[in-house]
């Protein structure tokens, strides 16, 4: 990236050096990209700036359907990631759907409290903050607000993976075609990823299939 000023001046900037670097790289990508999109994973993940998927996973445009959004969240009644999941899904029938949480999030820490946020914030976390009332007992336990943060992220993800398993495309295709579901956290002081147990998977490493 440049050091421009204006952050619109960079990032246009930026954008001339990606499209130079890439058609340097492979002549033909951008119009490999114009054919159509056979990405193979969906990554719901948080709209935290510090974790673009793209980047973090070493992958290129064309690789990751994408949904990210406050805390990685997928609520039951939300239409936004509904339609997301159906179009991946249905459509372009990606094989693998990856919920990633992260340490130091904004969306877990703020729901370690009640501090008013606005009121469309509070309703959006409203789901979070109740996870945190169930889980009290085990958060307590924790040395303080940082691993009870990461906790409330893991257990954010496996409530996503849980909402997602009774989503009908993903319920069609998983015992279909053997899509499976990935809860993961990014590391951001690593750089890393890491593979979460999802309960009740049948294998226990992160897959989760009804088969
Ligand atoms: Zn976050």
């Amino acid at each position: 990236m440049t050091a421009l000023a204006d952050p619109i001046d960079r990032i246009v900037a930026g954008n001339r050096v990606f499209a130079q670097k890439t058609s340097e790289a492979n002549p033909n990508a951008f119009l490999e990209l114009t054919k159509g999109q056979w990405p193979e994973i969906l990554w719901v993940g948080c709209a935290d700036s510090r974790i673009p998927e793209t980047t973090v996973c070493d992958c290129m445009p064309g690789d990751i359907f994408v949904h990210r959004n406050i805390a990685n969240c997928v609520h039951p009644d939300d239409v936004s990631a509904a339609s997301v999941v159906e179009y991946a899904v249905t459509h372009l029938r990606v094989k693998k759907v990856v919920v990633c949480g992260h340490t130091k999030c904004g969306g877990a820490i703020a729901s370690l409290s009640d501090a008013d946020l606005g009121t469309t914030l509070n309703t959006w976390l409203h789901p979070v903050r109740e996870l945190r009332r169930k889980h009290k007992a085990e958060l307590e336990k924790l040395p303080d607000n940082d691993a009870r943060a990461v906790r409330v992220a893991e257990l954010n993800v496996l409530q996503a993976i849980d909402v997602l398993k009774q989503h009908p495309a993903v319920k069609k295709a998983a015992s279909e075609r053997n899509l499976t579901l990935h809860g993961m956290i990014y590391d951001l002081g690593k750089g890393q990823l890491r593979v979460l147990e999802v309960t009740g998977g049948k294998k226990g490493n992160g897959l989760w299939s009804p088969n």
